[in-house]
């Protein structure tokens, strides 16, 4: 089988390049070992995604955002860290906009979305339930191997297959990975007292907590644990958790009572050397994996299918090859410049708040009182507070997809 664009990995990055890069008319074919009805109606995962302003504009232009429930969406008006016990906190927002920082929406609502953006595009095919086993990249073009033997050649390849990904191996790419030994455990909870739509986040001695506002008496508890510990936590019955979070977050939610069973997520963080191969570009996690304290990992993924569509859509609609080395380092660069600040001060900001010796404790408490003038704190603000300024491009490109499509 032909196609001008092979995609591996129908997960939220993957979905939305296919969608951007559709307008062109150009043969796109996304390959995901999940079943089609993962695909079509992913199950909750316990995953609150934080979206800041300049991704809900991305998803409006690629038709995602409109395929989500106002329902689903809730508001996100402010964030603050605390070390501990201390009272001084870190803030981030509200932004300019509407006076909010951004929103909160599931990972499986996105996800579905996503999928329901590009299931009826003519020119994009999902193979769902396939595994990619093998990669073969020649001057012309890349062959991909699947799990039941049949054989995909592409002029290019996108490797969006997680933060773990077989094709950034496979091309020979290495990557950064730090293995926490550490994992977040995320479920949705009922709260006795009101959050004020504000996400919370403590860095306490041993363990990082954190809650996310979900409208009305709802909120997503998120705990980093040590992995033994963790697992511990995930065997309790709905009522001895919630009095186990309830004492973990010292009452200061009032009561708290499971709405979900707590999903586990081992936290290991990666960047890649390179996002682009010849013939190949990564994407979303594969590209980048965040720690998720600050929230970004689908924002940066998102900028990753901006950066790289607004590089190849005009060629592909020249008719040109979409594997221009020229126009793929420009989106490596473009790329780079944008999440490697992000990735370093988050790392930076995890490594200070979770390290209990007594110098960094000392540094943290200066670092909270000096918070406005810290240099990690303002690269992450940089990045939730970036106005939206490239959304013309991507804006025009998506507006002649819909007339072409006549969606
Ligand atoms: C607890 C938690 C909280 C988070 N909170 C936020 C947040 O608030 N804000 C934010 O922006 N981000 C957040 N993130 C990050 C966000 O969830 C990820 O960045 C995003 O889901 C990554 O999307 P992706 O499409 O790149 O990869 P994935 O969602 O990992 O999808 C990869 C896809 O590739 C498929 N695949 C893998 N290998 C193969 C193969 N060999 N062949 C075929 N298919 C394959 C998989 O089945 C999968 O569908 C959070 C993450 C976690 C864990």
């Amino acid at each position: 089988m032909y196609t001008q664009i092979v995609i591996v990995g129908a997960g939220p990055a993957g979905l939305s390049l296919a969608r951007a890069l559709s307008s062109s008319g150009a043969r796109i074919i996304l390959v995901d070992t999940q079943q089609l009805t993962a695909l079509s109606d992913p199950s909750f995962d316990g995953r609150e995604i934080a979206l800041t302003h300049q991704s809900i504009s991305d998803l409006e232009q690629l038709g995602v955002w409109d395929r989500i429930d106002a329902k689903e969406v809730f508001t996100l008006r402010e964030a603050q860290i605390y070390d501990g016990k201390s009272p001084y906190a870190l803030r981030y927002g509200p932004g300019e906009i509407d006076g909010q920082l951004g929103c909160m929406v599931s990972n499986c609502t996105i996800r579905k979305a996503a999928y329901e953006a590009v299931k009826d595009l003519e020119n994009v095919e999902v193979l769902a339930g396939a595994k990619v086993v093998s990669l073969e990249v020649g001057k012309r073009s890349v062959r991909i191997t699947l799990s039941d033997g049949k054989d995909i050649s592409a002029a290019l390849l996108i490797g969006a297959d997680s933060r773990f990904s077989f094709v950034r191996d496979q091309l020979g790419i290495g990557a950064e990975m730090n293995r926490l030994g550490k994992a977040m455990l995320v479920g949705r909870v009922k709260i006795g007292s009101w959050h004020d739509d504000i996400a919370t986040e403590w860095f306490d001695h041993g363990q990082t907590l954190a809650l996310l506002p979900l409208g009305d008496g709802v909120a997503s508890a998120v705990l980093t644990l040590p992995e033994s510990e963790a697992a511990t936590l995930q065997k309790l019955k709905a009522e001895a958790l919630g009095q186990e979070l309830q004492r973990r977050y010292r009452g200061r939610f009032g009561t708290m009572t499971p709405l979900s069973p707590l999903h586990s997520y081992p936290l290991t963080t990666t960047y890649s050397k390179r996002f682009v191969a010849h013939r190949a570009a990564l994407i979303g996690d594969a590209a980048v994996g965040m720690h998720p304290v600050t929230a970004h990992g689908f924002n940066l993924g998102l900028a990753s299918v901006r950066h790289l569509s607004e590089e190849i859509l005009p060629i592909l609609e020249r008719g040109g090859d979409p594997a221009n080395p020229a126009a793929l380092a420009r989106y490596e660069r473009r790329h780079r410049r944008e999440s490697r600040p992000i990735y370093l001060a988050t790392n930076s900001i995890v490594g200070l708040y979770t390290d209990d010796r007594p110098p960094a404790r000392i540094a943290r408490r200066v670092s909270l009182r000096l918070a406005q003038l810290l240099p990690a704190r303002k690269a992450v603000q940089r990045m939730l507070m970036k106005p939206a300024r490239e959304r013309t491009r991507l804006r025009r490109s998506v507006i002649s997809s819909k007339l072409r499509l006549g969606r």
